[in-house]
């Protein structure tokens, strides 16, 4: 995600039971797949389908799946707003309004809602799933879509279906991440998995997606497309009455920029162009068939999901061209190479600020400089540092925090995302800027489609300097900047 607040100073810068099955092909990887239907009627429901075929590709025997129910934030009554309070009068733009996820029917088990804010679908395995087995589980669900520009919501020019179906909780060391939706930071962390996705909308809304296109049919009124993505770990859509669409092919990607109100359009799909070229060749191949930027209404800068970047319409000018960037990188740091950013949000949101650095220091033309990109960031975090001092003895400044343990945006922007860049810069300084690259390089290659571990991330620069200290004394609070 990309904070507008920021941007402006950057831009100066578990029913039934689971039949356990073998394992099927899915196109050369045992991963985990998914069947999605969804309708939607035009004004606030969704009503969906996702037929899940969950591979164990962890070393624990499983008895129950646990998928995370994203929707249910919007619900009234949640613990967690899924809005900042500073900008509920901008998300809710015709006043409080509310939604939620229900869950209609399982297939594959014993099934309850439960979780710290009923964001978790639990369902009760029969038998016990083992490392490389599969079970099959089909959830019938109806999404309730508040008016809201959030990440699933209709906003006032689109509908934004981010985290609009059930998905499987990555499974970490102590088990399912059970993370509830914040109003900070982005709480979203999952596996790749394969989808196909049938989409019925009416036949006056044109779709964006993060899938390819496989066909699309008409019939009553209603225009259904067929979607297909591979080793991705989530999937949105965003739909409009009045999206206008270009396209341009870059490195064999088809890239699309939908917009509704964009007088230099042209200018967004070059600079999307532009980003995913420099970043495939400064850390290598964009995995997806497609790229969609996305301009919508959204109460932050942007946001980011495989194959697909919501760009707020609130943006403009190198704001915009800068938060395209970002979201850019995010297709390497986040959806490529993920991570947990519920725990450890410093990894995905400081490489994608230090890779937007990268690419407006080899694209002089947009008159962003390293230099220029870091004085802001610096004179932001000192700004921070000085007011949270004042406020609060002994200021905490370390990093390796949870999204439920920042203050709020302030701190989350100049400690996740100023403070990570900054750090980055320095590693860049102590290893050189071809070794710096060569570790970005190698953490693409041995993480791509994994969950990268902080300690992945600092090892690959550490085979080239004693990065250890810089590292301690960024994460751990001590550096003075
Ligand atoms: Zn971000």
């Amino acid at each position: 995600m990309k904070k507008i607040s920021y941007l402006v100073a950057a831009a100066l810068v578990c029913a039934a039971v689971a039949p356990i099955c073998a394992c099927t092909p899915d196109e050369g990887r045992n991963i985990t797949t998914y069947d999605i239907a969804v309708q939607y009627d035009g004004q606030n429901t969704l009503t969906g389908s996702v037929k899940c075929s969950v591979y164990n590709d962890t070393e624990n025997a499983l008895d129950c799946l646990k998928f995370n129910l994203w929707g249910n934030a919007f619900r009234e009554g949640a613990f967690n707003s899924p809005v900042p309070s500073a900008m509920q009068a901008q998300a809710y733009y015709g006043g409080a309004s509310y939604g939620g996820m229900s869950i209609t029917a399982v297939e594959g088990g014993q099934w309850q809602v439960c979780g710290e804010d009923e964001n978790i679908l639990e369902v009760a395995l029969e038998g016990t799933l083992y490392p490389d087995e599969r079970a099959e589980v089909t959830i019938n669900y109806e999404l309730t879509l508040a008016n809201v520009n959030g990440r699933t919501g209709v906003a006032e020019s689109a509908v934004n279906l981010g985290n609009f179906y059930p998905i499987l909780c990555a499974y970490g060391q102590s088990g399912w991440l059970e993370y509830t939706y914040c109003p900070t930071g982005d709480p979203f962390v999952s596996a790749v998995a394969n989808y196909t996705v049938s989409l019925t909308v009416p036949e006056d809304f044109t779709a964006a997606a993060s899938g390819q296109l496989d066909g699309s049919s008409s019939s009553g009124g209603t225009t259904t497309f067929n979607y297909r993505l591979n080793s991705a770990r989530d999937f949105a859509i965003v739909l409009s009455r009045e999206f206008e669409v270009i396209s341009r092919e870059e490195s064999g990607t088809n890239i699309y920029y939908y917009y509704t109100d964009d007088g230099e359009a042209e200018s967004k799909l070059t600079i999307a162009a532009q980003s995913l070229k420099y970043f495939e060749e400064a850390f290598g191949e964009y995995p997806y068939p497609t790229l969609s930027v996305v301009q919508t209404g959204f109460y932050q800068g942007g946001m980011e999901y495989p194959g697909l970047t919501m760009i707020s319409d609130d943006c403009d000018g190198q704001t915009a061209l800068y938060t395209i960037v970002h979201e850019n990188a995010h297709q390497w740091w986040y959806a490529a190479v993920g991570n947990d950013n519920y725990a450890h949000s410093w990894q995905d949101e400081g490489l994608a600020e230090y890779s937007a650095l990268m690419f407006f220091e080899n694209t002089p033309e947009y008159g962003l400089t390293k230099a220029g990109l870091l004085g802001s960031a610096t004179k932001a975090y000192r700004a921070y540092f000085s007011v949270y001092s004042q406020l609060f003895e002994g200021v905490d400044t370390g990093m390796e925090r949870t999204l439920s343990g920042f203050s709020g945006d302030y701190e989350y922007a100049n400690i996740a995302y100023n403070k990570a860049l900054l750090m980055f810069d320095a590693i860049r300084g102590a290893c050189g800027d071809g070794h710096f690259l060569a570790a970005l390089k190698s953490y693409y290659s041995e993480y791509k489609f994994a969950i990268a571990p902080p300690e992945g991330l600092m090892a690959c620069f550490c085979r080239y300097a004693d990065c250890e200290g810089i590292f301690d004394s960024f994460l751990n609070g001590k550096v003075i900047i």
